[in-house]
This record gives C-alpha cells, sequence and structure tokens, in this order.
C-alpha cells in the first residue's frame, strides 16, 4: 500500500462515484473543494494529506469506505479530532468521524454509549444530568474513542483508574467491511486488544462504557509566580509521597501567551498544581473539608498567585488542567517516567525553570500510581500501568519564535531525563514517536499478543500503526 494509490484513485472515476453515491457524507479527493476543511483537526501542523477523505455519517459510510479501501489497494487512516494526528499521511483513505457524535446515557445500567465522535466536552453534561461522571483525559476536547484505545489516564485516575478499564463493549468495522461487537463474551481477544492496543483493529463506531456515581471533586489549579517555581515544584514532588489515593495532582510550568487568557495569567511564566480529591461516599461538606487538607501544604508554600482550587462540579473536571481547545500548531513529546527525585526537578528547572528562555508552553509532570497501577477484573492491554510519573512537553510552535528552538531543546530535556524513563511508555503520550518509543509501548508479552490479534483481524494491514 502507499505509492501507487494515488494512480489507483485516479484511474478508478466509476468506482468513486459509486463510493459517493454510496456514503451520505462527504467523499473528497486531494484537490476537491471542501478537502483540506474535511482533513483539519485540532493540530494545525497535522501532516496529513490522504489520497480521500470520508467524512462518515454512520456505520455504514465507515463500512462502505473500508470496502473500498480493501478493494483498491489503500491504507485507513482513522481521525476525530485530530489530537493525535502527528504522523505523515501522503496516500491512502481517511475517515473522519466526528460526525458520529451521537451520546446516550442509561442511567439504569449505569453505562453510557458514544459514537466514535464523541468528545468529553459533550458526554459529560449529559452524565451529569443523572448524577453520573467518567474517567476523562486532562483535555474536554479530546476524542473519547481514540483517548479509551490508548487506555486513557487523566485528572481523576489516580482514584477511579484508566478510562479504558470501564470499557463494556466496543462495535468495530473491521478490514472487510463487516461489523462486530467485541465484549468480554463476543470477540474477548480483540475486546482485549482495543483496552490500550490503540491501532491496527478496525474502525470502532460505538463504545459502551462504565459511568461512575460522582457529582463533584474538590479540585482546580493553584498557579504560582515565576519566582516560587523552584520552591512549589520542590515541594510538590515530596509533598506526592504523602497523598493517600483519593488525591490526583500534576504540576506544569507553563509559559502563557500574552492573549488569548485570563489576564491574571497573561503573558507569564507560572507553575501549575493541578489537584482533584475524589471521594465517592461522602458529602459537599466532607469533600471539601478533606480536599483542603490534602492541598493545604501546597497552599503554604509561597503565596498563590491565582486560587483555583475548590468545590468542583464533577461536569468541569476539563477545567483542571485548563488546557486550550485549538486548532493550534502543536508540538509535543511524552514519556513515562519511574520514581522521580528531586535531581529530576534540578533537570526540569535547569530546561524550563525561572528565568530560562524555554521555547516549551508547558512542561509537565503528572503523578501515578493509586488505580492507575491496579490490574483490572478483565485482562486488557494498557501499556505503562506501573508507571511513577509521567512526563509530556508542549509546545505551539510559531516561526521566528520558536520553531528552531524546539527540535533542539525539546530533545535535550529528554535526554537529560532519560535515565528516568519507565519500561513502557502509553500510546497516548508518545507524541512524535522514535522508533524506540514504539518499542516501548507495551510489555513484550501484550506486543506479541497484539500482533497476534491484528494479524487475525486485519491480516493485509489495512490499518495504519501509528499516530
Ligand atoms: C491537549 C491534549 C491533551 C491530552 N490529554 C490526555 C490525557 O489526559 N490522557 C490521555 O490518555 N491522553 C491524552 N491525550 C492524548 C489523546 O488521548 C490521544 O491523542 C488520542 O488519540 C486523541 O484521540 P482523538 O480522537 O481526539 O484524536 P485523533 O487524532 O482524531 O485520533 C488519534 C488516533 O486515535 C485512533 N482513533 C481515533 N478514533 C478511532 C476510531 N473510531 N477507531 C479506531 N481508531 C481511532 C486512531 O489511531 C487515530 O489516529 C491528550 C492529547 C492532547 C492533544
Amino acid at each position: 500500500m502507499g505509492s501507487d494509490t494515488t494512480t489507483v484513485v485516479e484511474a478508478s472515476g466509476a468506482a468513486l462515484t459509486a463510493l459517493r453515491s454510496e456514503v451520505a457524507g462527504p467523499v473528497l479527493a486531494r484537490g476537491d473543494a471542501g478537502y483540506q476543511e474535511e482533513i483539519d483537526g485540532f493540530n494545525s501542523l497535522s501532516p496529513m494529506a490522504p489520497d480521500l477523505v470520508v467524512g462518515a455519517t454512520s456505520e455504514a459510510d465507515v463500512q462502505a469506505a473500508v470496502r473500498f479501501a480493501g478493494e483498491h489497494g489503500l491504507e485507513v487512516v482513522i481521525q476525530a479530532t485530530g489530537h493525535g494526528s502527528y504522523r505523515t499521511v501522503d496516500s491512502g483513505l481517511l475517515i473522519r468521524t466526528h460526525r458520529l457524535d451521537a451520546i446516550e446515557v442509561d442511567p439504569e445500567a449505569g453505562t453510557f454509549t458514544i459514537g466514535a465522535g464523541a468528545r468529553w466536552m459533550d458526554i459529560l453534561p449529559r452524565l451529569a444530568e443523572h448524577g453520573l461522571a467518567a474517567v476523562t483525559g486532562s483535555s474536554p476536547s479530546v476524542g473519547a474513542v481514540g483517548l479509551m484505545l490508548g487506555g486513557g489516564v487523566g485528572p481523576l485516575s489516580r482514584t477511579l483508574g484508566w478510562a479504558a478499564d470501564r470499557a463494556r463493549s466496543f462495535r468495530v468495522v473491521l478490514a472487510d467491511g463487516s461489523t462486530v461487537v467485541a465484549s468480554a463474551n463476543e470477540h474477548a481477544d480483540l475486546f482485549r486488544a482495543l483496552k490500550g492496543g490503540k491501532v491496527g483493529f478496525g474502525v470502532v463506531t460505538e463504545v459502551t462504557v462504565e459511568a461512575v456515581q460522582l457529582t463533584e471533586v474538590y479540585g482546580g489549579g493553584l498557579f504560582f509566580a515565576e519566582e516560587h517555581i523552584e520552591a512549589v515544584h520542590r515541594a510538590w514532588l515530596d509533598w506526592t509521597a504523602t497523598l493517600p489515593e483519593s488525591a490526583n495532582t500534576s504540576i506544569g510550568i507553563l509559559r502563557m501567551p500574552p492573549e488569548g487568557v485570563p489576564e491574571p495569567l497573561a503573558g507569564r511564566t507560572l507553575a501549575h498544581v493541578r489537584f482533584a480529591h475524589v471521594d465517592l461516599e461522602g458529602d459537599s461538606a466532607s469533600l471539601a473539608a478533606r480536599g483542603a487538607e490534602l492541598i493545604a501544604p501546597m497552599r503554604e508554600v509561597a503565596p498563590v498567585h491565582l486560587d483555583g482550587v475548590g468545590l468542583l462540579p464533577a461536569q468541569e473536571v476539563g477545567t483542571i488542567h485548563a488546557e486550550p481547545f485549538g486548532p493550534l500548531p502543536i508540538w509535543e513529546r511524552g514519556d513515562f517516567l519511574d520514581p522521580v527525585d528531586q535531581d529530576y526537578v534540578s533537570t526540569i528547572l535547569r530546561h524550563a525553570g525561572a528565568g530560562v528562555p524555554a521555547p516549551f508552553a508547558n512542561v509537565e509532570t503528572r503523578f501515578f500510581g493509586g488505580a492507575i497501577a491496579r490490574e483490572p477484573e478483565a485482562p486488557n492491554s494498557i501499556g505503562g500501568r506501573q508507571a511513577a510519573f509521567s512526563l509530556l512537553v508542549v509546545a505551539a510552535v510559531v516561526p521566528g519564535l520558536n520553531d528552531e528552538a524546539l527540535p533542539v531543546a525539546g530533545p535535550a530535556l529528554f535526554d537529560d531525563v532519560a535515565h528516568y524513563a519507565h519500561a513502557e511508555v502509553n500510546y497516548n503520550w508518545a507524541g512524535h514517536p522514535t522508533p524506540g518509543d514504539f518499542a516501548r509501548l507495551w510489555p513484550a508479552e501484550t506486543a506479541e499478543r497484539l500482533r497476534e490479534v491484528r494479524a487475525e483481524y486485519d491480516p493485509d494491514g489495512r490499518f495504519g500503526f501509528g499516530n
């Protein structure tokens, strides 16, 4: 697949006409009006230029697109929001799933069923109508299915685990265009693979997920001025060692843009301590009291520039990390880490601390452990479960400002913390993965099992491997 595909599509005008009449959504070839708009997503640096893009409006559209790809030897690439589109795609067929955004909540069963294009920002308010919530990632604009396929760890995960741990079933369009349901009882090997195995199985059109009975948390973010970054970062690391499983936290060193953010933050370099205390049993008063007690040591480290920690409706957990909605020209690299120490903090400060002209928007360390590290009853394929921390470095690429610095400064930071790297890095953190990163996505045994499942369900390698 690959180099000959343009000619295949060009030569098959009649087949393309047939596809267009079969598919209700747009079917656009390179050069067609509307082609670029159909491809554009969260990351405006996405190097996507497939031969064809199909904007699916139904599972039948997905099936028709996959069959067409099979008949014409095209690789299939899948995109919902574009939060994870890093890989150069210069041929093949892209299926956009963002129109498959149905959300159905079943309060009796305590589950919700979502289409491939549903985002957390749309799902959480629907769950909240029934006093329910979900395990999400940090950003509400991320696609729920894409996140879950990688595992999905977020602002409440030390208490509630991975998003994929709560998946009950997936509907998947396979390489031959047929649809199967994968659950604990049907296609159990595929079900296990989809929970963390991420790529190379098919197009997920629908997922049913177990919801969490949760209406509020005690959480938010503390911002500290640049001169306190070192004290806050060092205290944060010591503080994590004292935290119970109900407490979730990460720390970011943020370089805020001069515009487009609240005035007290604009143009500043800040430490941002993110926090959420989760209690599935207590009432608001006990939640707030215990939460305030847990975060108190961080409030006392230095004067707080902006304090946004308090009782928070569960549907607003996406505000804890305060991530941008895009589209943005994003450069990103991440890793999973073993336990870190104050030398790690020194290294981060040397690359991104106060007074350093760093090209990064955010250098974030998340604290893992707790329910993140616990194996669920139903087996899955999540890589990196036992990591102690994660590191994520993000930048908005601005030509003339940081575009030349990033390719040097980014790898230099990661080289200097390489000795803390965990055996595995989770797929969702592998932004622009090096071949070395790919080799670390899963434990060897899981990687081998995933290879076998891919060979069974996608024997010709129709579905692309890579972000
Ligand atoms: C700002 C930001 C914050 C993030 N925060 C977190 C976080 O807190 N926790 C976390 O775990 N991850 C996080 N991520 C990573 C994110 O979960 C992954 O990039 C995820 O793949 C995004 O899914 P998407 O559908 O939004 O993106 P897309 O770019 O649309 O999809 C990414 C990939 O997911 C797969 N995919 C998507 N939909 C389907 C489908 N229907 N069927 C089969 N494959 C599919 C495909 O391989 C596709 O290439 C974050 C990313 C960003 C940019």
